[in-house]
């Protein structure tokens, strides 16, 4: 049988879940922040596949590691370690509080391993009573049953019930909220530095210190979802470290692999010892291919320091975006955190992100939402300015033509 090698879009409403509801336009190539679809149009891309594609896209160091491991070897499974595994690993507990790693594929695994050993940690270590686990409202942090109800967003859990117990969630930036609910019980509190899918919402310094002292006052263990926020795009390579504030486990995913899918959560060796042989596991955790991209990727960011060049590109996009907004004054609130900027909507045009978005795309424009009200930008941490300038214009013209069509 043959296959139309080239299908369109709407061959997606006949052969996949609905799910989702992606845009008409299929990409089919990318270099850097350039990106180009199956008409060969072009679009400047300040979403990166909603903050992987850290390097932009073919990145020559990151096509390399793929494709050298590729000739060597791809698999192995979890029964033999491999090369990759472990200099990533290496890695990554050399950069960061860590001094274990355990490999997962995406987010969502990544914190289902983190959510089982804080209970499995606190069981070893305290009591089996001691089992809650403490989340912010408007978090997000996956979609698996237990990641879905760890995260703070009911339209996620709706429907999917009955969902995992032991779960309790507080106002995210207010302590006090914390301080009533945390008891001897809770095993650990759950926190993004930066809250993503809930609207780029920056945790406050004090905030991150007060649950660390709260988390130590009660014998809970504190762990950081750095899935959006982290490998570089905060300006360091975790924000824990822009926030001087360290957490007991950590985990990772997202640009890890910059858009290999890799996932990892860091710990220390005693919590660790939880996990002993046969806890917990999987076929695909620490797969050499996706093991070598990532090692290459994070070597990149310190060989070439990327992370300074993320602190100049954020003033960069903040000061366009405010030129763009003082013409327009569509957005009431510019928030960023490295490169994760997040524009929310003036009252006037509350829950019009996904319109601007839309107008964005029609221009030649990639960008993102998180939630009805907040614009939000997650570009490669090594965008050139010519491509943040030339992307703002996109915007700019987008915006002008969204507000045409409001009229
Ligand atoms: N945690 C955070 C903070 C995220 O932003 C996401 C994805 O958006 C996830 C977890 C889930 O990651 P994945 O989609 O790779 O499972």
């Amino acid at each position: 049988m043959s296959q139309d090698q080239h299908p369109a879009r709407p061959v997606f409403d006949e052969v996949m879940v609905p799910n989702y509801a992606p845009s008409a336009v299929i990409p089919v190539r990318g270099e850097g922040s350039r990106v180009w679809d199956q008409a060969d149009n072009e679009y400047i891309d300040f979403a990166g596949g909603i903050a992987v594609s850290a390097l932009g896209h073919t990145h020559p160091r990151l096509v390399n590691a793929l494709t050298e491991q590729a000739q060597k070897i791809w698999h192995l499974s979890n029964v033999m370690t491999n090369e990759p595994a472990l200099r990533l690993a290496k890695l990554l507990t050399d950069k960061t509080f860590a001094e274990r790693v355990f490999f997962a594929n995406s987010g969502a695994e990544a914190n289902e391993a983190a959510f089982k050993l804080v209970r499995k940690y606190a069981y070893d270590s305290f009591a089996p009573e001691k089992n809650e686990i403490l989340s912010f409202y408007s978090s997000f942090h996956g979609r698996t049953l237990f990641t879905v109800s760890v995260g703070g967003q009911a339209k996620y859990t709706e429907g999917f019930e009955p969902v995992p117990g032991g779960i309790t969630h507080a106002t995210y930036n207010d302590l006090e909220s914390v301080e009533a609910l945390i008891s001897e019980k809770t095993c650990a509190i759950v926190v993004e530095p930066v809250q993503g899918e809930g609207g780029v919402n920056p945790a406050e310094k004090a905030f991150l210190e007060g649950l660390r002292a709260l988390c130590d006052k009660h014998n809970a263990l504190l762990v950081f979802d750095e899935i959006q926020t982290g490998v570089g795009r905060s300006g360091e390579l975790y924000a824990y470290m822009k926030y001087e504030v360290t957490p007991d486990i950590l985990t990772t995913a997202k640009s890890l692999g910059g858009g290999f899918p890799v996932a990892a959560m860091l710990t220390t060796a005693s919590i660790a010892q939880s996990f002993g042989v046969g806890t917990h596991g999987s076929t695909y955790g620490g797969n050499p291919l996706a093991c070598a991209v990532a090692e290459a990727l994070v070597s990149e960011l310190y060989d070439k320091n990327v992370m300074a060049g993320v602190v100049e590109k954020e003033q960069r996009f903040l000061s366009a975006l405010k030129g763009v907004n003082d013409k327009y004054s569509v957005f009431k609130e510019l928030r960023s955190c490295g490169l994760l900027l997040g524009c929310e909507m003036a009252d006037k045009y509350q829950g019009k992100a996904r319109d601007i978005m839309m107008h964005a795309m029609d221009n030649g424009l990639m960008v993102l939402i998180a939630g009805p009200n907040v614009l939000r930008l997650a570009p490669s941490l090594i965008i050139s300015d010519d491509d943040i300038d030339a992307g703002i214009a996109l915007l700019d013209k987008a915006i002008q033509s969204f507000l045409d069509s409001e009229d």
